[in-house]
């Protein structure tokens, strides 16, 4: 039983496919440039030669037609036609408050993506986009909306309320709400699998280490607080976003830089994170290692900062929850830097963390646990899978 996965932005448009059986990836690949001159499809196929289509592709209707026509191209292909493709997945940004679990998209759902429009603008849309452009090349198909904020709606209001007047909630729902749901919602069920522990008597730490980045702590397994907030650009320094900060230096830099609101806002998402504090050595961790090693004092000073910024919420989610029983590293970062994993560790030992150097060293990519069978906190790399989860949650709403 195969599931496509699709992940739509405004002009790009990710895929899977994925055979259910035995969760293997028949093919995957990515339309870029949607509506802008030097549009390109790449598809790789499992087992063959990658397939690269370039021509117009004016919307993510013809977007769509083209995977499908990639996916059955007789020589390029791995099904017949799209009648092997038994439902589709999309990932969907924001669901705001009305859902909290993946959902089988109807006209109420479509809704609900456009009224959260405001919530999340550069996504929402191309995901809405991405729905309507597959019913329209697969009529009668089932498809599934995948919320990247679901799992932080099971939060209470202390962790997901903000200190400002109430009517700005109630108005307008400014909250907590967290990003990269489907990949802690994954990782953390993956971590107290590997970790072997009991679902119903679980505390755990996700530890989500990409280019963007954001931690959860999740208890029972249910996400009891996340560190990004109404945006994607609360809590860790990332790969260009700032994370948390001083909302007066908003003020500060508008007046003092002659910028707009919405300026400063590119700034903090684009031109932020390791990326700007470094003097913009990189917002790439392979680079800033480099240059840390080589000797580069702000590339040094912004390591330990993003360090310093990862331990620090792992001790705050401790106190939230009493305790943790485990915490997982993943993403890019999470599950390839062993420096980073080392450094952010060595700030846990007053939790009885102790980490197999060896293991550290050799975890890259793959579930491994990188502490000493006698440390108090299990640490595992667990590597994430957002096109899986997506495909697991589409297969379970329409089996
Ligand atoms: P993601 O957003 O999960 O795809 O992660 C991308 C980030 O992972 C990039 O910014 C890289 O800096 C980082 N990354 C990948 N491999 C390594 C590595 N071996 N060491 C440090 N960072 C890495």
């Amino acid at each position: 039983m195969n599931i496509l996965v699709i992940n739509c932005g405004s002009s790009s448009l990710k895929y899977q496919l994925i055979n259910m059986d035995d969760e293997s990836v028949l093919a995957k690949g990515l339309v870029e440039r949607i509506g802008i001159e030097g549009s390109q499809l790449t598809h790789k196929p499992a087992g063959k030669d990658e397939y690269v289509v370039k021509q117009a592709i004016p919307d993510h209707k013809v977007a769509v037609q083209l995977v499908l026509d990639a996916l059955a191209d007789p020589q390029h292909g791995v099904i017949k036609d799209a009648s092997e493709i038994y439902a589709i997945g999309h990932r969907v940004l924001h669901g705001g408050e009305k859902y909290q679990a993946s959902i089988v998209v109807n006209d109420d759902v479509k809704k609900v993506i456009r009224e959260c429009f405001d919530l999340g603008p550069l996504h929402n849309p191309a995901n809405l986009i991405g729905i309507e452009a597959c019913e329209a090349a697969m009529p009668g198909k089932k498809n599934v909306a995948v919320f990247d904020t679901a799992f932080g709606g099971t939060m209470p209001p202390k962790a997901y309320l903000y200190a400002i007047p109430r009517e700005y909630y109630e108005k307008y729902h400014i909250r907590r709400y967290g990003f990269h749901g489907t990949s802690h919602s994954f990782v953390s069920k993956e971590l107290i699998r590997f970790a072997g522990l009991d679902m119903n008597n679980s505390k755990v730490i996700v530890a989500h280490l990409g280019n963007g980045a954001s931690i959860s702590a999740t208890v029972n397994g249910k996400c009891v607080d996340t560190s990004m907030g109404l945006t994607p650009l609360e809590g860790l320094i990332m790969g260009t976003r700032s994370g948390d900060l001083d909302p007066a230096i908003l003020e500060f830099l508008c007046n003092h830089e002659h910028i707009s609101i919405s300026e400063m806002l590119t700034i903090l998402n684009k031109k932020s994170g390791v990326y700007g504090m470094s003097g913009g050595i990189s917002s790439d961790f392979r680079d800033l290692q480099k240059a840390m090693e080589d000797g580069n004092e702000l590339a040094k000073a912004t390591m330990e900062a993003y360090i310093y910024r990862v331990a620090k919420y792992i001790g705050a989610y401790t106190a939230a929850m009493n305790g943790v029983d485990a915490i997982a590293f993943t993403a890019g970062v999470g599950e390839n830097s062993n420096f980073i994993r080392e450094k952010v560790t060595n700030y846990l030992t007053y939790l009885g963390v102790k980490i197999d150097k060896a293991a550290n060293d050799a975890a890259h990519g793959k579930e491994m646990t990188i502490s000493t069978p006698d440390s108090k906190v299990k640490v595992c790399v667990i590597p994430t899978n957002e096109e899986l989860a997506i495909a697991r949650e589409t297969l379970a709403l329409t089996k």
